[in-house]
C-alpha cells in the first residue's frame, strides 16, 4: 500500500462490518475506528457523552450528531489514523457524511471507497442476537453459528471470559435496523453519487468476503 486509505464500512447490524474491519486492520495495518465502541468506552467511563448517549444506544436509537461527531474528531486526530482508518459504523447519517466530508477535506485527504455489505435483513436479527466476544482480545463469537473450538476458551488468545453487548437482544435490534434503514441506507445513494460506493456480497462466506475487501483495499491504494 503506497497511501493512507479512508475506507468506511456500510450495512446494517449485524453485517459484518466489525469482523471485517479487525480483518482488515491485521491484514493492511489500517487503524479500525468504531464509533460504537467509541461510545461503549464513553458510556463504561461515565463521561457527559456517555452519560447522554447511554439511554438512547439501550433503546437502539441513533446517538446525535453533536455527541458523535465530538468523538470521533478526536479520535481522528491521534496519530495512528496517518496509517489509514476503516471506518465502521460511521457515517450514520446524512449530517455525519457532510461533515466527515469537510473534516477529511480540511487535512487534505478524502474518500477512498464506502463499501456496503449488502445482507438479507431477516438473517440479521437471528446473526446479531447469538454474538458475543472475547473479553480480553475482543475475538467474535456465536452462539449458532462460531463456538470456539475448545468450549469456554478464546481459540484466539485462550481467554476464558467472554462478554455480550447489552444491545444485541432482539427487541433493540429491530430498532437498530429501523434507525439503519431511515437514515443510513440513504448513505449508499449519496456515495454512489461520489463516485466511491462498492458493494460486496455481505452474505458470502467470511473469508470470501474479506478476500473482496482485500481487492478493493489494492485497487483503491496502489
Ligand atoms: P454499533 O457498535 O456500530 O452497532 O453501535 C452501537 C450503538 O451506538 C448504535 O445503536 C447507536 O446507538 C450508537 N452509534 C454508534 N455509531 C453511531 C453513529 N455514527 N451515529 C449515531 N449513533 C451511533
Amino acid at each position: 500500500m503506497t497511501r493512507a486509505a479512508v475506507l468506511i464500512l456500510l450495512g446494517p447490524p449485524g453485517a459484518g462490518k466489525g469482523t471485517q474491519a479487525r480483518m482488515l486492520e491485521e491484514r493492511f495495518g489500517l487503524v479500525q475506528l468504531s464509533t460504537g465502541d467509541l461510545l461503549r468506552a464513553a458510556v463504561a467511563q461515565g463521561t457527559p457523552a456517555g452519560l447522554a448517549a447511554k439511554a438512547v444506544m439501550d433503546a437502539g436509537g441513533l446517538v446525535s450528531d453533536d455527541i458523535v461527531l465530538a468523538i470521533l474528531k478526536d479520535r481522528m486526530a491521534a496519530p495512528d489514523t496517518a496509517r489509514g482508518v476503516i471506518l465502521d459504523g460511521f457515517p450514520r447519517t446524512p449530517g455525519q457524511a457532510e461533515a466527515l466530508d469537510a473534516l477529511l477535506a480540511g487535512q487534505g485527504q478524502r474518500i477512498d471507497a464506502a463499501i456496503s455489505l449488502d445482507v438479507d435483513d431477516a438473517q440479521m436479527v437471528a446473526r446479531v442476537s447469538g454474538r458475543y466476544t472475547c473479553a480480553d482480545c475482543g475475538e467474535g463469537y456465536h452462539d449458532q453459528f462460531k463456538q470456539p473450538a475448545s468450549a469456554g476458551t478464546c481459540d484466539k488468545c485462550g481467554g476464558t471470559a467472554f462478554k455480550r453487548r447489552a444491545d444485541d437482544n432482539a427487541e433493540t435490534v429491530g430498532a437498530r435496523l429501523t434507525a439503519y434503514h431511515a437514515q443510513t441506507a440513504p448513505l449508499i445513494a449519496y456515495y454512489d453519487g461520489r463516485g466511491v460506493l462498492r458493494r460486496v456480497d455481505g452474505m458470502a462466506a467470511i473469508d470470501a468476503i474479506a478476500d473482496d475487501l482485500g481487492s478493493i483495499v489494492h485497487e483503491v491504494t496502489a
